[in-house]
């Protein structure tokens, strides 16, 4: 399902690569927006989505952007800009999910979890804004976790998700005015290359989904898609929590 409603519009998709990040880049696409994607590790991945979204007549870039380098981050959102003309939509999606027992996570594993997950999510979007105009739009990928820890060794990972939805809510106030909206979705267990359906989390999480089964990237990306669409133009500050029932 796609409209055209964002004809015109602008999007970066941060870790557009691969999983939901490149079905969220491939939905606003296919509703009409030209869209940049970072990556990191997945130079071959990026250009694929690309390719995909060219193949259909849209107009996308991929730029390599570690997430949790900050000069690398501005430069991607002014690359961007630059490319296309502007700055409509940021979707904060890269994410990482390094973790273990508390008295086992490092210094290291704790720092990279913050550069990626939340200085990588402040510098893209304190960017962005700079150059945004009303009716823009900030999307975070937040999680479930925030809501319901199912399973012991994810307290760092939760700790980075919790900080995001901190940072949505306050955000609100500072970008209302200016007609720009901020939610976050925060995904259940859904089918990618972190969370693989049939892998060692579905076998904790698996009985917890109320529907029965895990996410599809494409069902994140149509909320995505909503939020990012001139209909949900009253909706800012929102939590929104799309997990198949999982923490319900
Ligand atoms: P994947 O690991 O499957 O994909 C991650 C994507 O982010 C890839 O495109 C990857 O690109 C990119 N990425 C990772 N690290 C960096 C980095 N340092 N800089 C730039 N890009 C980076 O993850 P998911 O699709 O599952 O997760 C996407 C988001 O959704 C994350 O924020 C995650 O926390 C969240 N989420 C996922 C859930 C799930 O069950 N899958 C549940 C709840 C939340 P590359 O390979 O090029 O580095």
């Amino acid at each position: 399902m796609s409209s055209q409603n964002l004809q015109g519009k602008v999007a970066l998709v941060t870790g557009g690569s691969r999983s939901i990040g490149a079905a969220i880049a491939k939905r606003l696409a296919g509703d009409g927006a030209a869209v940049a994607i970072t990556y990191h590790g997945s130079p071959e991945k990026a250009a694929a989505v690309v390719d995909a979204i060219k193949a259909e007549g849209g107009r996308a870039l991929a730029i390599r952007a570690d997430a949790g380098d900050a000069a690398a981050v501005r430069a991607a959102v002014v690359g961007t800009v630059k490319t296309f003309g502007g700055i409509d939509i940021l979707v904060n999606n890269a994410g990482i999910a390094l973790g273990g027992p508390i008295d086992e996570i490092t210094e290291a594993d704790y720092n990279r979890m913050i550069a990626v997950n939340v200085t990588g999510v402040f510098v893209a979007t304190q960017e962005a804004v700079r150059n945004m105009k009303a009716g823009g739009r900030v999307i975070h990928i937040g999680s479930s976790m925030v809501r319901y820890a199912a399973f012991p060794t994810a307290s760092l990972y939760t700790l980075t998700k919790g900080a995001v939805a901190g940072f949505n809510r306050s955000l609100v106030r500072d970008l209302g005015p200016r007609g720009i909206t901020v939610n976050t979705v925060h995904p259940g267990p859904t089918d990618t290359d972190m969370n693989p359906d049939g892998g060692p989390v579905s076998k904790i999480v698996g009985p917890g989904m109320a529907i029965g089964r895990y996410g599809k990237p494409d069902e994140i990306a149509s909320v995505v898609a909503y939020l990012s669409s001139p209909e949900a133009a009253f909706v800012t500050g929102a939590d929104i929590v799309a997990d198949g029932g999982f923490t319900a």
